[in-house]
């Protein structure tokens, strides 16, 4: 039996959710397929006890995600600022230092290197439409190299490199190496500026959502009910005159048009009757993810807090490169948020459970002292494994993506309309750039619509 609706949305994360929640208040019949048995996608929480929850995906939010925090604000959701009073621990170079401001104490030499080269990458991103990124000033010549040649030629310490390396890891999940200068400038300028997404207070880490993120697509779902499918992953979608047809887990669903919401990288794994214009199949070929593992580590107290620091790390050792307070609202647990992301992140991946805890707890006494050696427990996710995201924060476009199939992101194929937050010229890659796609799609479906 084939059942039917209006629309079919494939993917059950923010985009989906969204998208399926502005055309069902439109009045249109709608089904989410979604291949998990739990809707969130790359947003999920998990339960500590005591009532209490970390997230293992997506969690800040900050000012101008303005989408995303009118959800929260229908939903009911509240925020809480992240932990950011003290100071910051730098591990760089084998050496340990603190340092309470947004400048590192590290030598004046290196200080005015990277804020030469991150002064140039800002006023490059000013240039960059987000909507269409492939025609800035010199997209080419900057579509044709990576950001690691970029921060070559335009930078004389190798500190300062690696110092964009951290940032790049913790931005992308990735090394500069395999990231176009093009997508870099895009995903800036997407985000407001280069420090908006690298900062705290003021930037893209500075609110925690109460209950965690998980509540936002808990709350969509609750509202569309029957019309989410869970384990229904598409594998087919074809189309037949005025209808569309998907192929799922769960059985056949028809509709008169369909939006793909899923990551570039699994929208290609999808097998498509007629096939696929071959901009867009060749777009999703060379649409990868990034590589992260995240780690909650829980402790009796944040500890931390009392010797004055605020619980946000960075080093370019072995273990975490990025670290947070990520405690409950009320600071019990102590908990403290550990990535292990690009490089070290593929090769802990490999490694087993143990030497990947002992890994990161180590890279935290590191940061912190004796004091985080023995975590009360330890809890990690890592996305490279997940079938049904492929890799996190998101995709990555390496050199000549933009320019060449950077117009087959968005642009329908007949009734098959694309979603996702990496559609999204606002916060490509965060949950805000999910709804805002959400939304968009669902608007250009209500247009088309009879
Ligand atoms: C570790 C981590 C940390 C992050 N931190 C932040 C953060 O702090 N702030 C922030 O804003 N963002 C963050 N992000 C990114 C944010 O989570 C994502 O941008 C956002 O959730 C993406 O939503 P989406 O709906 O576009 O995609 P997804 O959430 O990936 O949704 C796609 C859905 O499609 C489903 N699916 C896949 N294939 C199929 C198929 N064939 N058939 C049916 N269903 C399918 C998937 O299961 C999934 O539910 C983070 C992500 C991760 C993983």
């Amino acid at each position: 039996m084939t059942e039917a609706a209006d629309v079919l949305v494939v993917g059950a994360g923010l985009a989906g959710l969204t998208a399926a929640r502005d055309l069902s208040a439109a009045g249109r019949s709608v089904l989410v397929l979604e291949a998990r048995d739990r809707v969130g996608g790359r947003v999920v929480n998990q339960d500590i006890g005591g009532g209490k929850i970390v997230e293992m995906g997506g969690q800040y939010v900050g000012p101008t995600q303005d989408r995303l925090l009118a959800l929260a604000k229908d939903l009911g959701v509240a925020t809480f600022p992240t932990y950011d009073t003290g100071d910051k621990v730098l591990h760089f170079n084998g050496r340990r230092g603190t340092y309470s401001q947004s400048i590192p104490k590290i030598s004046p030499l290196v200080l005015v290197d990277i804020g030469r080269a991150q002064a140039r990458l800002e006023s490059l991103a000013r240039r960059v439409p987000t909507d269409a990124p492939w025609t800035a000033p010199n997209a080419a010549r900057l579509d044709g190299q990576t950001f690691e040649t970029w921060a070559r030629r335009n930078t004389v310490t190798r500190a300062a490199r690696t110092l964009l390396a951290l940032a790049t890891e913790a931005v992308f999940a990735a090394e500069p190496g395999e990231l176009s200068m093009l997508h870099v400038l895009f995903y800036a300028h997407s985000g407001g500026s280069f420090q908006q997404v690298i900062s705290t207070t003021g930037g893209a880490q500075q609110d925690r959502f109460v209950g965690g993120s998980a509540l936002l697509a808990d709350g969509l779902a609750a509202g569309l009910g029957e019309s989410v499918r869970l384990r229904a992953a598409v594998n087919r979608i074809e189309v037949n005159g005025d209808k569309v047809t998907a192929g799922s887990a769960a059985g056949r669903f028809e509709g008169r048009h369909i939006i793909v919401t899923v990551p570039p990288l699994l929208a290609g794994r999808i097998d498509y009757e007629p096939t696929l214009p071959p901009w867009r199949e060749q777009l999703t070929q060379r649409a990868p993810m990034g590589s992260v593992i995240k780690c909650q580590v829980s402790y009796d107290e944040p500890f931390w807090r009392k010797e004055g620091l605020s619980g946000q790390a960075t080093g370019d050792g072995t273990g975490s490169r990025v670290v947070f307070d990520n405690s409950p609202p009320d600071g019990s647990p102590g908990i403290l948020l550990a990535f292990v992301e690009g490089d070290e992140a593929r090769t802990l991946g490999r490694e087993t459970a143990d030497v990947r805890r002992r890994a990161v707890v180590d890279s935290l006494v590191t940061y912190f002292g004796p004091k985080a050696a023995k975590p009360e427990g330890y809890l990690e996710l890592d996305w490279q494994q997940e079938k049904w995201t492929g890799g996190c924060y998101g995709t990555l476009f390496g050199p000549g993506v933009w320019t060449r199939y950077g117009h087959a992101l968005r642009e329908p194929v007949g009734p098959i309309h694309w979603a996702g937050t990496e559609t999204s010229p606002i916060w490509a890659g965060y949950m805000d750039g999910a709804v805002r796609s959400g939304e968009r799609a669902a608007q250009a479906v209500l247009a088309a619509l009879p």
